[in-house]
């Protein structure tokens, strides 16, 4: 589904990126774990094209975001059909980001409504669909500044379910919120990854990674270090920089 291959990155002179290779497959849930600068954000930004590319390959379904092929070249696409593909990604983010002008549900429908995919009514009904699978059902009405952490993460997760994504990238969705409130953003995770949701979830929450995830992907400084299954790499790791990674987390 996601296919990563051979991808660089630069920002400017400092390469961050050296060459990632990684494939998930539908349904997967991947963790991908890393200290601080290793890489992962840059390599989330990357699969739904909010970071261009230097070198290597990123397809969805064997689609670009940014680009198309003919021949063996590559053309750039413009903005609006670069949006229209990045629908096919959705993306949660540590900080939220919801807009704090609308509604949880205006929140919601305003991809769906933007984009011309679906009328106001079709839009609200499934937002508040999305809205009662994330708990929410009686928040509708709530601007962002009257929710707490963990409820504005679970509309924006609802926000990014709202375009039927292929897959969803989650960058440590639950690092800005209090330890109280993690909980409640985990557990729809939980219900997303057991639904058969593709995910790709950057998180320091190890114990999670390792009860949802399918496979666990190490990145330090801009190389997957190490990847396989949970039990693997999180429990018997091959590398001495993934045991002080996950010394150093737990
Ligand atoms: P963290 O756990 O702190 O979120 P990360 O693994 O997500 O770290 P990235 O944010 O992807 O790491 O950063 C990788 C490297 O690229 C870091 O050295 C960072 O300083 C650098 N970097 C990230 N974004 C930019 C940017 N817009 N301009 C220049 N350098 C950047
Ligand atoms: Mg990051």
């Amino acid at each position: 589904l996601v296919e990563i291959a051979g991808v660089h990155k630069s920002y400017g002179p400092r390469e961050v990126l050296h060459g990632i290779t990684l494939t998930v497959e539908p349904g997967q849930v991947v963790a991908l774990l890393g200290p601080s600068g290793s890489g992962k954000s840059t390599l989330l930004r990357a699969i739904n094209h909010l970071e261009t590319i230097d070198r290597g390959e990123i397809t969805i379904d064997g689609e670009f975001i940014g680009y198309e092929q003919r021949g063996d070249r590559l053309y750039e696409l413009p903005e609006k059909e670069v949006l229209t593909r990045r629908t096919r990604v959705g993306m949660v983010f540590q900080n939220f980001n919801l807009f704090p002008h609308l509604t949880a549900l205006e929140n919601i429908i305003e991809a769906p409504v933007g984009l011309k995919r679906a009328s106001r009514a079709e839009a609200t009904a499934r937002a508040r669909e999305l809205l009662e699978r994330v708990g929410l059902a009686d928040h509708a009405e709530h601007y962002p500044r009257q929710l707490s952490g963990g409820q504005q993460q679970r509309v924006a997760i609802a926000r990014a379910l709202a375009l039927d994504p292929a897959v969803l990238l989650f960058d440590e969705p639950t690092s800005a919120l209090d330890p109280e409130l993690v909980g409640e953003v985990l557990s729809v995770i939980r219900d997303l990854a057991h639904s058969g949701t593709t995910l790709i979830i950057v998180t320091h929450e190890i114990g999670f990674a390792s009860e949802v995830a399918d496979h666990v992907v190490f990145l330090d400084a801009g190389r997957v270090v190490e990847q396989g299954s949970p039990e693997q790499v999180l429990r018997a790791p091959e590398q001495a920089r993934t045991q002080e990674f996950l010394d150093w987390v737990i």
